[in-house]
Protein backbone atom coordinates (compact mmCIF):
# COMPACT_ATOMS: atom_id res chain seq x y z
CA UNK A 1 0.00 0.00 0.00
CA UNK A 2 1.52 3.25 -0.82
CA UNK A 3 0.35 6.46 1.11
CA UNK A 4 0.99 10.32 -0.42
CA UNK A 5 1.60 13.13 2.02
CA UNK A 6 0.98 16.92 1.03
CA UNK A 7 2.74 18.67 3.74
CA UNK A 8 3.32 22.56 4.67
CA UNK A 9 -0.38 23.47 3.53
CA UNK A 10 -0.30 27.22 4.81
CA UNK A 11 -4.25 27.11 3.68
CA UNK A 12 -6.07 23.65 3.65
CA UNK A 13 -9.59 24.54 2.37
CA UNK A 14 -11.91 21.07 3.36
CA UNK A 15 -15.78 22.23 2.84
CA UNK A 16 -15.75 20.35 6.27
CA UNK A 17 -16.59 22.32 9.01
CA UNK A 18 -15.72 20.07 11.36
CA UNK A 19 -12.02 20.04 10.41
CA UNK A 20 -11.18 23.88 11.07
CA UNK A 21 -12.65 27.33 10.52
CA UNK A 22 -15.85 28.41 8.92
CA UNK A 23 -18.26 26.66 6.40
CA UNK A 24 -14.88 26.32 4.13
CA UNK A 25 -13.44 24.09 7.35
CA UNK A 26 -9.92 26.23 6.73
CA UNK A 27 -7.06 25.05 8.77
CA UNK A 28 -3.42 26.57 8.45
CA UNK A 29 -0.41 24.59 8.54
CA UNK A 30 -1.91 21.30 7.60
CA UNK A 31 -1.21 18.54 5.99
CA UNK A 32 -3.50 15.58 3.91
CA UNK A 33 -2.30 11.37 3.78
CA UNK A 34 -3.64 10.29 0.98
CA UNK A 35 -3.96 5.92 0.54
CA UNK A 36 -5.94 4.59 -2.64
CA UNK A 37 -6.83 7.51 -4.11
CA UNK A 38 -8.75 9.16 -0.90
CA UNK A 39 -8.51 11.43 2.08
CA UNK A 40 -6.91 9.18 5.14
CA UNK A 41 -5.68 11.76 7.22
CA UNK A 42 -5.67 15.23 7.98
CA UNK A 43 -3.95 17.65 10.38
CA UNK A 44 -1.20 19.93 11.81
CA UNK A 45 1.37 19.48 9.03
CA UNK A 46 4.12 18.96 11.87
CA UNK A 47 2.35 16.20 13.22
CA UNK A 48 1.79 14.17 9.73
CA UNK A 49 2.88 10.17 9.91
CA UNK A 50 5.06 8.56 8.29
CA UNK A 51 4.43 8.01 4.67
CA UNK A 52 5.70 6.40 1.50
CA UNK A 53 6.23 9.81 -0.22
CA UNK A 54 5.99 13.48 0.72
CA UNK A 55 5.43 16.71 -1.25
CA UNK A 56 5.72 20.16 0.34
CA UNK A 57 3.64 22.85 -0.88
CA UNK A 58 5.70 25.30 1.35
CA UNK A 59 2.74 27.31 2.43
CA UNK A 60 0.54 27.14 -0.62
CA UNK A 61 -3.37 27.21 -0.36
CA UNK A 62 -4.91 23.84 -1.11
CA UNK A 63 -8.59 23.44 -2.06
CA UNK A 64 -10.83 21.16 -3.32
CA UNK A 65 -10.94 20.51 -6.94
CA UNK A 66 -13.42 21.86 -9.02
CA UNK A 67 -16.66 20.14 -9.71
CA UNK A 68 -17.55 21.51 -13.40
CA UNK A 69 -21.51 20.21 -13.20
CA UNK A 70 -22.54 22.22 -17.10
CA UNK A 71 -19.92 21.74 -19.66
CA UNK A 72 -20.30 21.03 -23.68
CA UNK A 73 -17.38 19.07 -24.37
CA UNK A 74 -17.41 17.27 -27.79
CA UNK A 75 -18.04 19.40 -30.83
CA UNK A 76 -15.54 20.31 -33.63
CA UNK A 77 -15.83 23.83 -35.41
CA UNK A 78 -15.17 27.47 -34.27
CA UNK A 79 -17.40 30.45 -33.74
CA UNK A 80 -15.00 33.37 -33.13
CA UNK A 81 -16.30 35.40 -35.87
CA UNK A 82 -20.50 34.59 -34.34
CA UNK A 83 -18.83 35.77 -30.87
CA UNK A 84 -17.10 39.30 -32.92
CA UNK A 85 -20.44 39.57 -34.28
CA UNK A 86 -22.33 39.57 -31.22
CA UNK A 87 -19.62 41.92 -29.28
CA UNK A 88 -20.81 44.60 -32.33
CA UNK A 89 -24.37 44.21 -31.10
CA UNK A 90 -26.06 41.75 -33.01
CA UNK A 91 -28.31 39.56 -29.93
CA UNK A 92 -27.75 36.03 -29.24
CA UNK A 93 -30.18 33.29 -29.54
CA UNK A 94 -30.22 29.62 -29.62
CA UNK A 95 -29.83 28.82 -33.04
CA UNK A 96 -25.76 29.33 -33.46
CA UNK A 97 -25.90 25.93 -32.21
CA UNK A 98 -26.65 25.16 -35.58
CA UNK A 99 -23.03 25.86 -37.09
CA UNK A 100 -21.73 23.49 -34.48
CA UNK A 101 -23.68 20.57 -35.65
CA UNK A 102 -22.87 20.81 -38.92
CA UNK A 103 -19.01 20.29 -38.23
CA UNK A 104 -19.28 17.78 -35.59
CA UNK A 105 -21.49 15.46 -37.86
CA UNK A 106 -18.98 15.83 -40.13
CA UNK A 107 -15.60 15.51 -38.02
CA UNK A 108 -13.93 12.65 -37.52
CA UNK A 109 -14.09 10.37 -34.19
CA UNK A 110 -10.23 11.36 -34.32
CA UNK A 111 -10.62 14.78 -34.36
CA UNK A 112 -13.11 14.71 -31.76
CA UNK A 113 -11.18 12.69 -29.51
CA UNK A 114 -8.29 15.84 -30.44
CA UNK A 115 -10.40 18.67 -29.72
CA UNK A 116 -12.32 16.95 -26.23
CA UNK A 117 -8.42 16.17 -25.13
CA UNK A 118 -7.14 19.72 -25.60
CA UNK A 119 -9.81 20.68 -23.39
CA UNK A 120 -9.82 18.23 -20.43
CA UNK A 121 -6.18 19.43 -20.62
CA UNK A 122 -7.01 22.95 -20.19
CA UNK A 123 -9.60 22.11 -17.10
CA UNK A 124 -6.88 20.14 -15.63
CA UNK A 125 -4.77 23.23 -15.85
CA UNK A 126 -8.02 25.24 -14.60
CA UNK A 127 -8.35 22.81 -11.73
CA UNK A 128 -11.57 21.01 -12.93
CA UNK A 129 -11.17 17.96 -11.17
CA UNK A 130 -14.63 16.71 -12.59
CA UNK A 131 -16.40 17.78 -15.74
CA UNK A 132 -19.82 17.07 -16.91
CA UNK A 133 -20.08 16.54 -20.23
CA UNK A 134 -23.43 16.76 -22.89
CA UNK A 135 -24.02 15.75 -26.20
CA UNK A 136 -26.32 17.90 -28.29
CA UNK A 137 -24.03 18.84 -31.09
CA UNK A 138 -24.96 15.98 -33.22
CA UNK A 139 -28.72 15.96 -33.14
CA UNK A 140 -29.31 12.68 -35.24
CA UNK A 141 -29.40 9.15 -33.68
CA UNK A 142 -25.85 7.90 -34.63
CA UNK A 143 -23.68 10.81 -34.39
CA UNK A 144 -25.89 12.11 -30.37
CA UNK A 145 -24.65 8.14 -29.74
CA UNK A 146 -20.99 8.48 -31.34
CA UNK A 147 -20.23 11.39 -29.73
CA UNK A 148 -21.38 10.39 -26.35
CA UNK A 149 -19.50 7.28 -26.52
CA UNK A 150 -16.27 9.66 -26.91
CA UNK A 151 -17.30 12.13 -23.84
CA UNK A 152 -17.45 8.42 -21.52
CA UNK A 153 -13.81 8.00 -22.72
CA UNK A 154 -13.37 11.10 -20.52
CA UNK A 155 -16.22 11.44 -18.15
CA UNK A 156 -18.47 9.10 -16.58
CA UNK A 157 -21.03 12.33 -16.07
CA UNK A 158 -21.80 12.33 -19.75
CA UNK A 159 -25.67 13.82 -20.78
CA UNK A 160 -28.04 12.64 -23.49
CA UNK A 161 -28.98 16.45 -24.36
CA UNK A 162 -30.25 15.53 -28.45
CA UNK A 163 -33.06 18.23 -27.37
CA UNK A 164 -30.51 21.01 -27.55
CA UNK A 165 -31.98 22.40 -30.61
CA UNK A 166 -34.60 21.11 -33.41
CA UNK A 167 -32.38 20.33 -36.46
CA UNK A 168 -33.05 22.58 -39.59
CA UNK A 169 -34.11 19.27 -40.95
CA UNK A 170 -37.02 19.41 -38.36
CA UNK A 171 -37.65 22.65 -38.80
CA UNK A 172 -41.34 22.31 -39.06
CA UNK A 173 -42.12 19.49 -37.64
CA UNK A 174 -40.72 20.05 -34.36
CA UNK A 175 -42.68 17.53 -32.59
CA UNK A 176 -41.41 14.80 -34.93
CA UNK A 177 -38.31 15.70 -33.53
CA UNK A 178 -39.20 15.39 -30.35
CA UNK A 179 -40.97 11.89 -30.40
CA UNK A 180 -37.37 11.38 -32.76
CA UNK A 181 -35.31 12.47 -29.32
CA UNK A 182 -37.60 10.81 -26.65
CA UNK A 183 -37.68 7.28 -29.01
CA UNK A 184 -34.91 6.18 -31.13
CA UNK A 185 -32.37 8.70 -30.33
CA UNK A 186 -32.69 8.08 -26.68
CA UNK A 187 -32.34 4.41 -26.98
CA UNK A 188 -28.79 4.98 -28.63
CA UNK A 189 -27.37 7.46 -26.54
CA UNK A 190 -28.75 5.70 -23.16
CA UNK A 191 -25.74 2.97 -22.86
CA UNK A 192 -23.34 6.13 -22.72
CA UNK A 193 -24.91 8.47 -21.06
CA UNK A 194 -25.57 9.08 -17.20
CA UNK A 195 -28.08 12.08 -17.76
CA UNK A 196 -30.73 13.45 -20.34
CA UNK A 197 -30.86 17.69 -20.37
CA UNK A 198 -33.30 19.57 -22.44
CA UNK A 199 -32.66 23.12 -23.73
CA UNK A 200 -36.23 23.90 -22.64
CA UNK A 201 -36.44 28.16 -23.64
CA UNK A 202 -37.65 30.06 -25.88
CA UNK A 203 -36.85 29.54 -29.41
CA UNK A 204 -35.50 25.86 -28.33
CA UNK A 205 -38.25 23.02 -26.44
CA UNK A 206 -41.07 24.03 -24.46
CA UNK A 207 -41.87 23.04 -21.25
CA UNK A 208 -44.29 20.12 -22.52
CA UNK A 209 -41.41 19.05 -25.03
CA UNK A 210 -39.23 19.31 -22.31
CA UNK A 211 -41.49 17.03 -20.17
CA UNK A 212 -42.01 14.58 -22.70
CA UNK A 213 -38.36 14.14 -23.25
CA UNK A 214 -37.16 14.17 -19.50
CA UNK A 215 -39.58 11.47 -18.94
CA UNK A 216 -38.90 8.86 -21.37
CA UNK A 217 -35.38 9.42 -20.26
CA UNK A 218 -35.92 8.90 -16.54
CA UNK A 219 -38.19 5.49 -17.78
CA UNK A 220 -34.96 4.48 -19.63
CA UNK A 221 -32.55 4.77 -16.12
CA UNK A 222 -31.15 8.31 -16.65
CA UNK A 223 -31.28 11.15 -14.21
CA UNK A 224 -32.65 14.54 -15.09
CA UNK A 225 -31.28 18.08 -15.12
CA UNK A 226 -32.07 21.06 -17.34
CA UNK A 227 -31.31 24.08 -19.21
CA UNK A 228 -33.72 26.89 -17.88
CA UNK A 229 -34.73 30.55 -17.87
CA UNK A 230 -31.51 31.82 -19.96
CA UNK A 231 -33.39 33.74 -22.45
CA UNK A 232 -37.00 33.71 -21.26
CA UNK A 233 -38.89 32.52 -18.24
CA UNK A 234 -41.35 29.94 -20.16
CA UNK A 235 -41.48 27.96 -17.03
CA UNK A 236 -38.70 25.99 -17.03
CA UNK A 237 -38.30 25.77 -13.19
CA UNK A 238 -41.45 24.23 -12.30
CA UNK A 239 -41.18 21.54 -14.62
CA UNK A 240 -37.68 21.07 -12.93
CA UNK A 241 -39.18 20.92 -9.55
CA UNK A 242 -41.80 18.71 -11.20
CA UNK A 243 -39.18 16.34 -12.26
CA UNK A 244 -36.74 16.11 -9.43
CA UNK A 245 -34.39 17.48 -11.57
CA UNK A 246 -30.77 17.13 -10.16
CA UNK A 247 -29.98 20.70 -11.15
CA UNK A 248 -31.81 23.46 -13.31
CA UNK A 249 -28.80 25.68 -15.37
CA UNK A 250 -28.84 29.19 -16.41
CA UNK A 251 -31.95 30.74 -14.15
CA UNK A 252 -30.84 34.08 -15.62
CA UNK A 253 -34.71 34.65 -15.34
CA UNK A 254 -36.10 34.08 -12.25
CA UNK A 255 -39.63 34.69 -10.75
CA UNK A 256 -39.68 34.86 -6.84
CA UNK A 257 -42.19 31.77 -7.13
CA UNK A 258 -39.11 29.97 -8.73
CA UNK A 259 -37.08 30.41 -6.00
CA UNK A 260 -39.47 29.26 -3.61
CA UNK A 261 -39.91 25.99 -5.66
CA UNK A 262 -36.41 25.48 -5.63
CA UNK A 263 -35.85 26.46 -2.00
CA UNK A 264 -38.24 23.62 -1.37
CA UNK A 265 -36.63 21.05 -3.98
CA UNK A 266 -33.58 18.72 -4.21
CA UNK A 267 -33.02 20.75 -7.33
CA UNK A 268 -29.79 22.60 -7.36
CA UNK A 269 -29.56 26.26 -9.46
CA UNK A 270 -26.46 26.27 -11.24
CA UNK A 271 -25.46 29.29 -12.49
CA UNK A 272 -23.28 29.44 -15.26
CA UNK A 273 -21.49 33.56 -15.25
CA UNK A 274 -19.95 33.15 -18.60
CA UNK A 275 -22.86 32.49 -20.86
CA UNK A 276 -24.34 36.33 -19.56
CA UNK A 277 -20.56 37.07 -19.90
CA UNK A 278 -20.57 36.13 -23.55
CA UNK A 279 -23.74 36.54 -24.80
CA UNK A 280 -23.38 40.65 -22.77
CA UNK A 281 -26.23 39.99 -20.92
CA UNK A 282 -27.74 40.79 -17.26
CA UNK A 283 -26.65 38.13 -14.85
CA UNK A 284 -28.75 36.94 -12.36
CA UNK A 285 -28.97 38.16 -8.53
CA UNK A 286 -27.61 35.11 -6.64
CA UNK A 287 -28.18 36.67 -3.46
CA UNK A 288 -31.92 36.15 -4.01
CA UNK A 289 -30.79 32.47 -3.96
CA UNK A 290 -29.03 32.38 -1.37
CA UNK A 291 -31.85 34.47 0.66
CA UNK A 292 -34.18 31.30 -0.06
CA UNK A 293 -32.15 28.98 0.98
CA UNK A 294 -31.26 27.46 -2.24
CA UNK A 295 -28.35 24.86 -3.21
CA UNK A 296 -26.38 26.87 -5.56
CA UNK A 297 -23.55 25.77 -7.74
CA UNK A 298 -21.97 27.09 -10.92
CA UNK A 299 -20.46 25.72 -13.55
CA UNK A 300 -18.55 27.07 -17.02
CA UNK A 301 -21.15 26.00 -19.68
CA UNK A 302 -17.86 25.32 -21.69
CA UNK A 303 -19.16 25.41 -25.27
CA UNK A 304 -18.43 27.13 -28.65
CA UNK A 305 -21.01 29.77 -29.06
CA UNK A 306 -22.28 31.09 -25.66
CA UNK A 307 -19.24 30.62 -23.48
CA UNK A 308 -16.06 29.21 -24.27
CA UNK A 309 -13.87 29.16 -20.98
CA UNK A 310 -12.75 26.79 -19.03
CA UNK A 311 -11.80 28.89 -15.91
CA UNK A 312 -14.03 28.35 -13.54
CA UNK A 313 -11.76 31.08 -11.34
CA UNK A 314 -12.95 33.76 -13.58
CA UNK A 315 -16.29 32.17 -13.50
CA UNK A 316 -15.92 32.59 -9.76
CA UNK A 317 -14.74 36.25 -10.31
CA UNK A 318 -17.23 37.35 -11.90
CA UNK A 319 -19.96 36.06 -9.81
CA UNK A 320 -18.27 37.86 -7.13
CA UNK A 321 -18.08 41.07 -9.03
CA UNK A 322 -21.67 40.78 -11.04
CA UNK A 323 -23.80 38.32 -9.08
CA UNK A 324 -23.32 38.92 -5.51
CA UNK A 325 -21.96 35.84 -4.57
CA UNK A 326 -18.95 36.15 -1.81
CA UNK A 327 -15.74 35.10 -2.41
CA UNK A 328 -16.24 32.17 0.56
CA UNK A 329 -19.93 31.36 -1.41
CA UNK A 330 -17.90 31.09 -4.97
CA UNK A 331 -15.88 28.41 -3.61
CA UNK A 332 -18.45 26.49 -2.00
CA UNK A 333 -20.23 26.74 -5.19
CA UNK A 334 -17.73 25.33 -7.77
CA UNK A 335 -16.83 22.56 -5.52
CA UNK A 336 -19.26 21.30 -3.22
CA UNK A 337 -22.43 23.15 -5.13
CA UNK A 338 -21.23 21.13 -8.33
CA UNK A 339 -20.82 18.12 -6.49
CA UNK A 340 -24.49 18.57 -5.69
CA UNK A 341 -25.98 19.60 -8.99
CA UNK A 342 -23.99 15.97 -9.74
CA UNK A 343 -25.40 14.05 -6.77
CA UNK A 344 -21.87 12.86 -5.85
CA UNK A 345 -20.81 12.63 -2.47
CA UNK A 346 -17.55 11.59 -2.48
CA UNK A 347 -16.67 14.42 -4.55
CA UNK A 348 -16.50 18.59 -3.65
CA UNK A 349 -14.82 18.26 -0.52
CA UNK A 350 -11.74 16.55 1.21
CA UNK A 351 -13.19 15.05 4.24
CA UNK A 352 -11.89 11.97 5.31
CA UNK A 353 -13.09 9.39 3.06
CA UNK A 354 -13.67 11.60 0.01
CA UNK A 355 -11.82 10.99 -3.05
CA UNK A 356 -8.23 12.58 -3.05
CA UNK A 357 -9.13 15.82 -5.65
CA UNK A 358 -7.64 19.10 -5.78
CA UNK A 359 -5.48 22.09 -6.75
CA UNK A 360 -3.06 23.79 -5.01
CA UNK A 361 -3.22 27.89 -5.72
CA UNK A 362 -0.10 29.83 -5.62
CA UNK A 363 -1.58 31.91 -3.39
CA UNK A 364 -2.19 32.67 0.55
CA UNK A 365 -5.61 32.26 0.53
CA UNK A 366 -8.51 30.82 -1.97
CA UNK A 367 -9.97 34.80 -1.47
CA UNK A 368 -7.40 35.39 -4.43
CA UNK A 369 -9.25 33.26 -6.67
CA UNK A 370 -11.92 36.31 -7.53
CA UNK A 371 -9.25 39.24 -5.80
CA UNK A 372 -7.12 38.56 -9.09
CA UNK A 373 -9.28 38.03 -12.14
CA UNK A 374 -7.86 36.88 -15.16
CA UNK A 375 -4.74 35.48 -13.30
CA UNK A 376 -3.81 31.74 -13.54
CA UNK A 377 -3.05 30.73 -9.77
CA UNK A 378 -3.30 27.03 -10.07
CA UNK A 379 0.09 25.37 -9.21
CA UNK A 380 -0.80 21.27 -9.00
CA UNK A 381 -3.86 19.64 -9.91
CA UNK A 382 -4.58 15.83 -8.32
CA UNK A 383 -7.21 13.52 -9.12
CA UNK A 384 -7.20 10.59 -7.13
CA UNK A 385 -4.43 11.59 -4.92
CA UNK A 386 -2.31 11.25 -8.90
CA UNK A 387 -0.83 14.90 -9.97
CA UNK A 388 -2.61 15.15 -13.49
CA UNK A 389 -1.09 18.97 -13.92
CA UNK A 390 2.23 20.51 -12.21
CA UNK A 391 2.62 24.14 -13.44
ZN1 LIG B 1 -25.33 24.45 -21.63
Amino acid sequence: MSSVAITEIGSLVTNDSTLGDGALGIRENAAIVIEHGKIAWIGDSSNAPAVDAAHSVAGKTLIPGFVDSHAHMVFAGDRSEEFAARMRGESYSAGGIKTTVAATRSASNHELRENTSRLVAEMHRAGITTFESKSGYALDVENEARTLQIANEFTTETTFLGAHVVPSEFADRADEYVALVAGEMLNAAKPHAKWIDVFCDRGAFDVDQARTILSAGVAAGLWPRIHANQLANIGAVKLAVELDCASADHLTHLSDEDIDLLAGSNSVATLLPGAEFSTRSAYPDARRLFAAGVSVALATDCNPGSSFTTSMAFCMAVAVRDMGFSPEQALLAATSGGAKALRRTDIGGLSLGMKADFSVLNAPSYIHLSYRPGVDLIDSTWIDGKNVYQR
